[in-house]
């Protein structure tokens, strides 16, 4: 037996969830509203190993009973995104950021998938990282891509992904075999102002590697040395989990770091 649950219902149990979680475990907050969408687990996904890893999975390889793949975004707040503006590598709370919102993500997967196990559906979950190609230097399951296909976002010239609530945050996702539909919140081809005619390419100055071309994107190569040589040689980010690559420059205080960027 089943029990329908809709893509609001889904939507509030998320939004409950990052609001509680400050004081569930005693953490400060540091996340606004979070944001979900849903999409019907179809053909419209076969295009991810065109735009995304050649490798990229399919909903149907993490499931094959899913129906839909359900992306959220969890925004940072504003206080937080200024405290990394300052000098050229990341502040020790935006490495701690990325650390503790992961581990919420990873919880808030397991609670939708026990909220929908409970209404009679199985899901398939994929931790917030650790699902990334050290050599291609591209992920095998790419929550801002699937974020791209169900309509929770754009990509900017700097490859970061800019939904309702702007760049920055973090997302995940997972699959699942209740039947969501579609619930997209971005219809838009682009979001980006530079991409839809405007000047801009505040993201381009703002890399201290000159990673970001307004004519090639991101330059995964530079990108990918800097975050590296940010975790180990910097002493903002010293003790913290081998796995916090961060940098983030290209993400805060810029037009598209909070909300969709206006002309
Ligand atoms: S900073 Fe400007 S050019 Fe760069 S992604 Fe954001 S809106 Fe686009
Ligand atoms: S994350 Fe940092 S190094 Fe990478 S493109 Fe953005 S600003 Fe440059």
């Amino acid at each position: 037996m089943t029990k329908h649950v809709t893509p609001g219902d889904l939507r509030v149990f998320i939004e409950k969830f990052v609001e509680g979680y400050p004081k569930a475990t005693g953490q400060k907050k540091i996340w606004r509203l979070p944001l979900a969408v849903t999409a019907k687990a179809d053909e419209r996904f076969d295009i991810l190993p065109e735009i995304a890893a050649d490798d990229h999975a399919l909903p149907e390889e993490l499931l094959s009973t899913g129906r839909s793949v359900v992306i959220f975004f969890v925004p940072f707040i504003k206080e937080l995104a200024r405290e990394n503006h300052k000098g050229d590598v990341p502040c020790r709370n935006w490495g701690l950021a990325y650390e503790s919102t992961n581990k919420l993500i990873n919880k808030l997967c397991e609670q939708i998938k026990f909220f929908l196990e409970k209404a009679g559906y199985k899901s398939a979950l994929i931790p917030a990282t650790h699902n990334f190609d050290h050599e291609k230097l591209m992920a095998r399951w790419s929550h801002k891509h699937l974020g791209y296909v169900a309509g929770l976002g754009r990509f900017g010239v700097n490859a970061q992904f800019i939904t309702p609530s702007g760049c920055a945050g973090r997302l995940g996702s997972l699959v699942t075999e209740a039947d969501f539909g579609d619930s997209p919140l971005v219809s838009e081809k682009e979001l980006c102002l530079y991409k839809n005619g405007h000047k801009c390419l505040a993201c381009v100055k703002r890399c201290p590697v000159g990673a970001v071309s307004e004519k090639t994107g991101i330059n995964r190569k530079k990108c990918w040395a800097r975050l590296n040589s940010n975790l180990h040689k910097t002493k903002e980010l010293a003790d913290l989990e081998q796995t916090t690559h961060v940098c983030g420059k290209c993400q805060v205080l810029l037009p598209c770091s909070l909300g969709i960027p206006e002309v």
